[in-house]
Order: C-alpha cells, then sequence, then structure tokens
C-alpha cells in the first residue's frame, strides 16, 4: 500500500482494498472508502469515529474526492473537521459557541433546575439547615415558575401554544413585540352618535339579537376592538345586556351576529 497520488501537501494513501486515507502534512484528514471493500472481523472501517469517512462506489470517485477536498482548501483547516470547502471551516472550529442559560428554552430551564436542586437537595442528606438543601430548594423556583408560566399559557390558549412556549427560546419582551406587530392597534370606542342612531333607527329600539325592547342600549363589536374591528354600522349591533354578555363569551357566532345586521340593515 502507500502513495496514490499527491498534491502540494496532500496525499492520497491506499490503506487496504478499497480504504483510502486524505492527509494533510502526514495527518489524517479523511477516510474514503469504496464498494471494493470488504470488512474484515469486528473491525469496519466506514464505522471509523476517529475520522471523518465518505463511502464512495469507486477509485475513481475516491480521487475526484481527493481533488476536491485538496482543490478546495489551500491551507490545512484545524482540528479533525472535514476538509472539503475552506467556507465551512468556521463552522467546525469550535468557536463561536456560546451557550448561556438564557439560550435554553423553557423545558431546559425545566430540566436544569429539577437537576440541579435534585442533586443539591440529594447532597444535603435532606439536613434542612443545610446550605445546599437550601439552594436546592432555590434551584426549584426555576421549575415551578416554568410549570406556572406553562398552566398559563395552556388555561388561555390552549396545549398547542402551552407546547409552543415550552420549547421555543424567546425573551418575554421580543415576544410582547412580535405580537403587538401581528395584532393590529385596538379601535378607540364607537361615537355615541353612531350608537344612538343604530339604536334608534336600524334596531328600533330593541335588542337585534333577540328583538326584546331595551331602554338602555349596548353596542358590540362583532370584530371585537382589540382585532381592530371598526366603528362601522356592519361591524356594530345593538344587543340587550344578556345578549350581549352571550356574544362577549362567543356563544353567538359572529357570522350569525353579521347576518342578522346585514338583514337590517336592509329594511
Ligand atoms: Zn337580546
Amino acid at each position: 500500500m502507500g502513495i496514490v497520488r499527491r498534491d502540494g501537501k496532500w496525499r492520497l494513501d491506499k490503506r487496504e482494498a478499497g480504504v483510502y486515507e486524505v492527509t494533510f502534512e502526514n495527518q489524517p484528514e479523511l477516510k474514503i472508502v469504496t464498494s471494493d471493500y470488504s470488512p474484515r472481523g469486528f473491525m469496519d472501517e466506514r464505522t471509523d469515529f476517529s475520522i471523518e469517512v465518505r463511502e464512495v462506489d469507486s477509485f475513481s470517485e475516491a480521487e475526484a474526492l481527493f481533488e476536491e477536498v485538496a482543490k478546495g482548501s489551500s491551507s490545512r483547516i484545524g482540528g479533525h473537521s472535514l476538509p472539503i470547502g475552506a467556507n465551512e471551516s468556521e463552522t467546525f472550529d469550535g468557536s463561536g459557541e456560546d451557550y448561556s442559560l438564557s439560550d435554553l428554552p423553557p423545558v431546559g430551564a425545566l430540566l436544569f433546575g429539577t437537576l440541579v436542586g435534585g442533586i443539591l437537595i440529594n447532597s444535603s442528606g435532606l439536613a434542612v439547615q443545610s446550605m445546599s438543601f437550601l439552594i436546592g430548594v432555590a434551584f426549584f423556583i426555576l421549575p415551578l415558575a416554568v410549570l406556572a408560566f406553562t398552566y398559563r399559557e395552556y388555561a388561555s390558549n390552549g396545549p398547542k401554544a402551552a407546547i409552543t412556549y415550552l420549547f421555543t427560546v424567546e425573551e418575554s419582551n421580543k415576544d410582547n413585540s412580535r405580537s403587538e406587530d401581528e395584532t393590529p392597534d385596538r379601535t378607540p370606542p364607537a361615537p355615541q352618535a353612531l350608537k344612538n342612531e343604530l339604536y334608534f333607527e336600524r334596531a328600533e329600539r330593541k335588542c337585534e339579537w333577540c328583538n326584546e325592547s331595551i331602554d338602555s342600549h349596548e353596542t358590540h363589536h362583532i370584530r371585537p376592538r382589540s382585532e381592530g374591528g371598526p366603528n362601522e354600522p356592519n361591524n356594530l349591533i345593538i344587543l340587550c345586556p344578556n345578549c350581549h354578555d352571550k356574544a362577549d363569551r362567543g356563544m353567538i357566532s359572529r357570522s350569525k351576529l353579521k347576518r342578522v345586521v346585514s338583514m337590517n340593515s336592509k329594511q
């Protein structure tokens, strides 16, 4: 066996039938295994974890890959990284990886707090006055807070939102600014003159939903003001307090309210 190709300081060495090694300044960089290779005994070159292994079909493909590697990088790339494509070297050099606790999604904080708290409390031998017991208990505050927030999310927005919350890395203030961008500005209350006009003329002093005569009227936004629902006659409906309550709780669908409004508008 021996050197089959060379390119500058790059070498392509044949190790055994179907097994080639790419070296740079005699340092192994890549192992290439062709279809000529058949493993002997327990050792399988294709599962060599000490080096990057690439499988190709033929020796000519191994040569082509060697060319690619040698041409792709004029200088040695640090460590045992894959020397293909010099641009990728930054990804492999290990710098720039700076993890901190704030990068953890809530589920990570939950596990971290439980783990560290558990270890500390366990190591204290459950001696309540000991320092490690107290610090351990303090660590449990983190997962408890996560659970509380998850439950709040679940209660108000359902299981999907709770899961999203648990697995999303986001500072809460970032989250707020984003949701503000998504939801339109809240509409100001409807002008009294418009409400009166709808009450006296379109609703004829009745609840537009149950037709009960009403002395005092309440105006309901079919598309809520919080969603940017406009102060326009087709988005406003005059309701009695009872029906208003139902509409606010979503017991009367928006489409039904819309239909009533458009019917009353035509009269
Ligand atoms: Zn009513």
